[in-house]
């Protein structure tokens, strides 16, 4: 059975490159019958933030890809949050210890300081704990097992370090990659249990994806270097049989390619790059997400879907169950993605225009409700059917059509200096006139042909005062169909706007 997890800390709000790795986690699951599983990794208490864990929640709910297993969602291989999972951890540390494939290590934060020091002065790159320089340090392989013993009988703070070999090739076959070889000598004895008693990353990762069974480990291009570690995790640990495959994801780009994408360019993109609403109770920070946006949750998951991955002929509009149909891991690409938000945009008008219209007429009524209106639902989903094709975002509907329910009392100034003449004066009171007595049924058809007799009897040509026409009774120069905007509002309400534009 393939098994995988979405592994997020909540340290702050959920970047959009971690929902797309959810996504593809959620879509490699369900094309295959598996299970997508959500793990919280919270053993980094420093950087813990109330709320984060509800903000994950709503994001992946509100997107349709819900796990089916998480801490509110329980399956058998709980808890779904490390740091309820405390109590195991230091088991599978001293495991290591006992195999020789990890030690304790007592220096303090100035000795390791001290060495970094000697270190860089001696003109070494990248100084670290490793099979060289833990021979000068405090810790388990150097110091007497009597003195070890007593040390850790006395209570003194410790930490325990994986003991990485000297010469041996670490390799892993990628699933996006391909090969990926590491020599053990790059790689530094990483803390696996911190002095706090709570285990890093590396170590609770590991041990996670172990008991709950993970087939396939599916996360961003960020994780990479660490994973020749991991690899090495579950050779130390007799794991090696059933260590899950590795698919790492391309970056995320900025929106011209040019490095990656960071929240910074959220600002640059109109709005930050989350995916709802967020606000940190710890710094009080508001960030407006693409649900506030007005993105639908689906146009938002077939954009998602296509920033590293294609079905591999020219189809973009998916729904989800067509992205489970057609998602393959080989279908990844390697190169970064670049996160184009015109293209966001261009999903999201696609999927507003495939709205059913009373779903968007509920919008509509909220909105206006917001702004005091009370909309019936024949008024809103007129104002739907005349506006939808012309918006990006379901909250514009509103905005762009308050005409039709609040008479103009501007005009736009540019408009009116070209537009406005006696010819038009003519027209419209002409037209006001044939409005105020006509009795037949008054629609869309029929104000265009009252509209065009008013024209022929003052013989102006219409084509000439048509944008006149519509300044007078919207304020605009420009807009959806004028006709269907007369029959929504009424001969009554189109005679009146007429005669206060001409006051
Ligand atoms: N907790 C890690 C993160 O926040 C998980 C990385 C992984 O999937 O292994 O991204």
């Amino acid at each position: 059975e393939v098994r995988v997890r979405f592994a997020p800390s909540p340290t702050g709000p959920l970047h959009i490159g971690g929902v797309r790795t959810a996504l593809y986690n959620y879509l490699f699951a369900k094309k295959n019958q598996g299970r997508f599983i959500l793990r919280i990794e919270d053993t980094d208490q420093a950087r813990y933030v109330a709320g984060a864990e509800e903000y994950i929640r709503e994001s992946l709910d509100w997107l349709g890809i819900t796990p089916d297993e998480s801490p509110w969602n329980p399956g058998d291989v709980g808890p779904y949050r490390q740091s309820e999972r405390k109590p195991d951890y230091m088991q599978y540390a001293l495991d290591l210890v006992k195999k020789g494939h990890a030690y304790y290590a007592f220096d303090t934060a100035e000795e390791l300081d001290a060495m970094r020091e000697r270190l860089t002065a001696a003109r070494v790159v990248q100084p670290q704990y490793n099979s060289i320089t833990r021979t000068q340090m405090k810790n388990s392989l150097t110091l007497s097992a009597e003195e070890v013993k007593a040390r850790l009988e006395s209570g003194e703070p410790y930490v325990i370090r994986v003991k990485i070999p000297r010469k041996e090739e670490v390799r892993l076959n990628d699933l996006i990659r391909g090969w990926v070889m590491v020599h053990s000598s790059t790689l530094d004895d990483k803390v696996l249990m911190k002095s706090d008693g709570m285990p890093t990353y590396h170590l609770a990762n590991i041990v996670d994806d172990h008991l709950m069974a993970i087939t396939h480990v599916i996360r961003g291009e960020e994780w990479l270097p660490s994973a020749p570690l991991h690899v090495l995790l579950y050779k130390f640990f007799g794991w090696e049989e059933t260590m899950p495959e590795f698919a790492h994801l391309p970056l995320l780009l900025k929106p011209d390619g040019n490095g990656k994408l960071s929240k910074r360019d959220g600002d640059r993109l109109g709005f930050p790059v989350f995916p709802i609403d967020w606000n940190n109770q710890s710094t009080g920070e508001t960030a407006i997400g693409f649900r506030e946006q007005g993105y639908l949750p689906d146009a938002l998951l077939n954009f998602l879907a296509f920033l590293g991955w294609n079905p591999g002929d020219e189809r973009e509009l998916f729904t989800k169950e067509e992205l489970v149909e057609a998602f393959t891991i080989e279908r990844i690409g390697k190169a970064g993605a670049k996160f184009d938000i015109a293209k966001a945009k261009w999903y999201n008008e696609h999927y507003l225009r495939n709205t059913p219209i009373e779903e968007l007429a509920k919008f509509v009524q909220a909105d206006a409700k917001l702004d005091g209106f009370e909309l019936s639902e024949e008024k809103a989903a007129a104002i739907v059917r005349l506006t939808k094709d012309r918006v990006t975002f379901s909250a514009e509907l509103w905005k762009e059509s308050q005409f039709l329910v609040l008479a103009p009392q501007k005009f736009d100034e540019q408009v009116a200096s070209k537009k406005w003449n006696t010819d038009a004066v003519k027209v419209l009171g002409n037209y006001a006139e044939r409005l105020d007595v006509f009795t037949g049924q008054f629609d869309a058809e029929t104000a265009k042909t009252l509209l065009g007799e008013s024209a022929e009897a003052v013989e102006v040509k219409l084509g000439k005062v048509m944008q006149a026409v519509r300044l007078a009774v919207t304020g605009a120069g420009a807009g959806p169909d004028l006709m269907e905007i007369f029959a929504i509002l009424g001969q009554e309400e189109v005679a009146k706007r007429i005669r206060f534009a001409m006051e």
